[in-house]
């Protein structure tokens, strides 16, 4: 189809980047088919496969859609010890998972634990590091990367400069700029938006798509709203699970070789949506390790949060006609 070709080839404008957004029947076939043949020739037909721990969910910000908001008295506060975090990063690469992923509400005073627990991570088990703990100044991105941290996932969210100060209440200049420390400090970098946020359009969209292919990370994703009980969306719709999907084909085609994730969320609005990921061109699942006690107090995709295990990711690869890229 010429309007997939144009797109593969990178001449793309808004009103072009509209319609492929909103494809459904045979247009959206036919995206999901090019991105998966796109995956195949820069990524091969290997998923990523992460371990993630959800060390804290303290925050000191006050993000209208997430539950973890500083405002939510009614959420119980935990932040993991160094010893914990140590020991599910055993169980990690117990199971030939390569990367743990930490991450957190937006929690400084969890530094201090993360900082003692990297060099050992990286020193004694060799795993690769991915961190995703929100702003930080210059001076501390680099003394994480110092400790072994070597990828940092930090979401621009939405493009809109005002929707974004109106649900995050801070600048999306401050966050850009965030982004471009952590690339400078050498980090290899992630970044993405939210689908379906209240009072998004499909213009708005449309320039996440831009933005995201600007940045030029390493890794990008798209991700489903989910209500959270107790933050202030909390009675607003869920996204559009075709918008998210077809976000992340228009990406792949896009970006190429990038790390798309089939996030958990997408399972969350649709049983089989993370299959769906994959067949929309994602290549990365990540498995969940936080303890189920700490779980149920990290709020992101709401109390309906789906978890997914290794068996769930393992299967879901193969459903994908993927194969997982785990330690040999
Ligand atoms: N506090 C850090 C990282 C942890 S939150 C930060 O904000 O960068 C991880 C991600 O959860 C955020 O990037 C955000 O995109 C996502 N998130 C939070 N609430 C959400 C919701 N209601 N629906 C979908 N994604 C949500
Ligand atoms: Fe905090 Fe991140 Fe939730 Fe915002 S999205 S309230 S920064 S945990």
């Amino acid at each position: 189809m010429e309007i997939i070709k144009k797109l593969e080839s990178g001449r793309v404008d808004k009103p072009l980047l509209a319609k492929l957004l909103c494809a459904r029947g045979n247009l959206q076939k036919e995206l999901f088919k090019v991105s998966r043949q796109v995956r195949q020739k820069y990524c091969g037909d290997k998923s990523v496969v992460r371990g993630v721990v959800e060390i804290s969910n303290y925050c000191r910000k006050n993000c209208d859609y997430c539950a973890m908001q500083y405002s939510n008295r009614k959420l119980q506060r935990y932040r993991l010890t160094s010893e914990q975090i140590f020991s599910l990063a055993i169980q990690v690469k117990n199971l030939k998972i390569k990367t743990v992923f930490l991450q957190s509400g937006e929690d400084p005073i969890a530094d201090k634990v993360i900082e003692d627990v990297l060099p050992r991570i990286k020193q004694e088990l060799k795993l690769n590091i991915l961190l995703c703990l929100g702003n930080r100044s210059q001076k501390q991105y680099q003394k994480l990367k110092e400790l072994g941290a070597s990828d940092y996932i930090l979401k621009f969210e939405t493009s809109n400069p005002g929707l974004f100060k109106k649900l995050r209440h801070e600048s999306l200049e401050v966050r850009l700029k965030c982004l471009r420390l952590l690339k400078q400090v050498g980090f290899r970098v992630g970044t993405g938006n939210i689908v379906g946020l209240q009072g998004q359009t499909i213009e708005d969209i449309v320039e996440d798509i831009l933005l995201g292919k600007k940045c030029h990370t390493e890794f990008i994703s798209s991700s489903p709203f989910i209500p959270n009980k107790n933050s202030v969306c909390e009675n607003k719709p869920p996204a559009n699970i075709n918008l998210v999907l077809n976000n992340i084909a228009i990406w792949r085609i896009l970006l190429k070789d990038a790390l798309i994730p089939t996030v958990s969320a997408l399972e969350t609005i649709k049983k089989n949506g993370q299959l769906l990921g994959f067949n929309a061109g994602a290549n990365i699942i990540t498995v969940n390790f936080t303890p189920s006690r700490y779980r149920e107090k990290y709020l992101i995709y709401s109390e309906r949060r789906f978890i997914v295990s290794l068996n769930y990711a393992l299967s879901t690869i193969k459903s994908a006609h993927l194969k997982p890229d785990l330690m040999i």
